[in-house]
């Protein structure tokens, strides 16, 4: 049997290079995403995978709507659980949202949304699916992260955003821990700065070239490995 993969944000920028890429592989993907039918990349792709991928309705930020999920996926394994759905802040990056989150203008409620989205929803969709996840031969989860998370090399301002992923990174770091007894490999991943939505046109890394990086990476995680921070070129990326 293929292996499986879940992905959330699969509508857009990095999620819908992830679905892209592991469809073409022949595996069987989960693509989870706030409106499945409004995303026609996303549809299209579900529509010539004879099957293969299947989308579902995914609030990340839900309790009720992750526990839907979870329901419908019903004990399906699932060989990898890829967090990949994140938000900069109520005002993206893109936008110009970085004075949202510069020291002296903080927006406190974009920064709760934040950390609501990037560091509690992970830990949330990991303890709802943990029994997929064991179910299955490869037993990995991963969660897109980010180097502006660095504590030992932080890039200056981006208070809300680059918080909220040190936090998952700890989560991730710790659940390497706390799983490993069980057999599942857990890591924090950095795409690179790549041209999405929340990357902007300025960025040097396309999707297609990020996602075949970490594809290789996911590929050789393993147990030996679990709890590393690692990024799209194989390197490490310092906490
Ligand atoms: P995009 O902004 O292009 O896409 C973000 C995805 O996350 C969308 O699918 C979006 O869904 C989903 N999402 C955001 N907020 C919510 C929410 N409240 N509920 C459900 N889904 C939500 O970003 P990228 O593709 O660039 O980013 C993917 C991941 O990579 C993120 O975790 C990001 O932090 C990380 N990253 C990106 C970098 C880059 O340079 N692009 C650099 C480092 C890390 P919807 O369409 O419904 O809003």
């Amino acid at each position: 049997m293929m292996p499986s993969i879940l992905v959330t944000g699969a509508n857009r920028g990095l999620g819908l290079e992830f679905v892209r890429q592991y469809a073409a592989d022949g595996w069987q993907v989960h693509a989870c995403c706030r409106d499945p039918e409004a995303s026609t990349d996303l549809s299209e792709i579900a529509a010539g995978s004879d099957g293969r991928v299947t989308l579902h309705a995914l609030s990340i930020g839900e309790a009720g709507s992750i526990a839907r999920l979870a329901r419908e996926l019903n004990g399906a394994p699932i060989d990898i659980l890829l967090n990949n759905a994140g938000t900069y802040g109520l005002k993206g990056f893109a936008e110009g949202g970085m004075e949202a989150q510069a020291f002296g203008g903080m927006d406190y409620e974009g920064w709760e949304h934040a950390f609501a989205i990037n560091t509690m929803a992970p830990l949330r969709l990991i303890e709802a699916l943990i029994g997929n996840v064991a179910a299955s031969e490869q037993k990995k989860i991963f969660t897109i992260s980010s180097s502006m998370g660095s504590i030992a090399a932080p890039p200056g301002g981006h208070l809300a955003y680059g918080s909220t992923k040190a936090a998952v990174n700890f989560v991730m770091s710790t659940l390497a821990m706390d799983l490993r007894g069980r057999g599942i490999t857990v890591m924090s991943l950095h795409p690179g700065w790549v041209q999405t939505d929340m990357g902007g046109s300025m960025a040097p890394v396309s999707p297609q070239a990020s996602i075949a990086g970490l594809k290789k990476v996911m590929a050789g995680a393993s147990l030996a490995t679990s709890g590393h921070f690692i990024g799209w070129d194989g390197n490490r990326v310092p906490w």
